[in-house]
């Protein structure tokens, strides 16, 4: 079923295991916001469906074993490229249902006493459950703030977090500036008050396997349609003893103990998260993106996804009027090339764009202060995956050149 991926890295082969980018006019450079998917999770996707479509929990009929062990299989995949153990994953629908997951949970644990520290970095997934907790609960909410260039300024930590933050919730990759966090500094910090720490790892989790025990935190979200996976399917992965003491957030079947009719009690972790039919084809697509991601040589597809990036915002810079948002060294930065073009609006850039079959996104990518912040409302983005090339880069460039000169003119 799955295709051997070869030791070293060569897009273009490895480009040739996605049927839907076989369109010779196409250059899909919107992975940032949904990659696409190989062959290997299709097979994955479609071999479920066939051969194993049943529910789970405990139906005592060979189609239900079958799902349960695909269901469980898949559990096993992801834990693996996470470096967890498997019931520290929690399947989720995405990183936006995961960070609601926790924020909801954590509603019946927190009160007006109580901080949480987000930053002028995050995505509106991360920052709206937030809200919505303060304005429930009373909860405090600050934020840290963020340099010129877009990352967040980690020498101002000590002036947001308090004696009374019980957690610090940051991207562990920027969608807009591509800056990734330098997670010890906020762990460090975050262990002297005692607080927990989710990282949003949307834009992380695609760009290698990740070992998160020693990264330290205490909860990540995910989202398998950005990491090769289907869509409506994520992770939300917490230590054991930090998801031991959640209520559910969700409530129904499949994840009690016992129920009477006027109460219940809650199955242990993962099941306590997971009420209702989970999306079963989903996490088994993604334990299979997640098994075929395992396979690469990531030294190799880090350094091509780092040219790529280095290449990008050289060539957009190098354009009259163009500014490129975010980091523009490659230290500690992901494959996001956010830009804006004096005179011309994003939209109509991106909708010229597309004409030369270059799918870019426009708009203000779900982060509106963070662009507040930069000064700006909106940009287009190019978002780089492993199997975009240099000559895609060049047409990006060239695009973009042409694009600028006729929106002006
Ligand atoms: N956080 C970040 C940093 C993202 O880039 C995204 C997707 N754009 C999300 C959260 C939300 O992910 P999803 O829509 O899959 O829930």
């Amino acid at each position: 079923m799955d295709q051997p991926v070869s030791r070293g890295f060569d897009p273009r082969v490895v480009k040739r295991q996605f049927p839907g980018l076989s369109a010779p006019d196409l250059r899909y450079l919107d992975n940032a916001a949904t990659a696409q998917v190989p062959e290997a999770v299709l097979a994955a996707l479609r071999g479920f469906e066939i051969e194993a479509r049943g529910n789970v929990h405990g139906t005592p009929h060979r189609r239900s074993r079958a799902a349960q062990a695909a269901y469980d299989g898949a559990r096993a995949e992801i834990a693996g490229y996470l470096g967890v153990p498997p019931q520290e994953v929690v399947f989720t629908y995405g990183t936006t249902f995961g960070i609601n997951l926790l924020a909801g949970a954590l509603a019946e644990r927190l009160g007006p006493a109580d901080r949480v520290v987000v930053s002028r970095l995050e995505h509106h997934s991360n920052l709206l459950p937030w809200q919505k907790l303060a304005r429930r609960r009373g909860v405090r909410l600050s934020a840290i703030p963020i340099t010129p260039e877009g990352r967040l300024d980690l020498d101002r930590l000590d002036e947001v977090v308090r004696a009374d933050t019980r957690l610090i919730a940051v991207t562990h990759c920027s969608n807009v500036t591509g800056a990734e966090t330098e997670v010890a500094r906020i762990l460090e910090v975050a262990r002297a008050v005692g607080a927990r720490v989710l990282l949003d790892g949307a834009q992380r989790a695609p760009h290698g396997p990740l070992d998160l025990p020693a990264l330290g935190v205490d909860f990540y979200a995910l989202s398998g349609h950005k990491m090769y996976g289907p869509t409506g399917i994520g992770v939300l992965w917490g230590r054991s003893e930090a998801l031991a003491e959640l209520p559910p957030f969700t409530v129904g079947g499949q994840m009690v103990r016992s129920v009477t009719m006027e109460s219940a009690t809650f199955a242990d972790p993962p099941g306590r998260f997971e009420a209702g039919t989970p999306p079963l084809a989903g996490a088994v697509g993604l334990g299979a993106a997640a098994r075929w991601l395992g396979k690469l040589d990531w030294s190799a597809v880090q350094a091509h996804e780092r040219r790529l990036t280095g290449h990008a915002i050289a060539g957009l810079q190098a354009l009259p009027g163009v500014r490129v948002l975010g980091p523009h060294d490659l230290e500690r930065r992901g494959p996001v090339v956010s830009f804006v073009a004096e005179g011309v609006d994003s939209l109509a850039l991106c909708l010229r764009l597309d004409e030369d079959g270059l799918a870019l996104r426009a708009g203000h990518h779900c982060a509106q202060p963070l662009h507040a912040a930069l000064g700006v409302a909106g940009s287009a983005r190019a978002s780089f995956a492993l199997y975009n090339d240099e000559d895609e880069v060049d047409a990006l460039l060239l695009g973009v050149d042409r694009a600028l000169h006729e929106l002006r003119s």
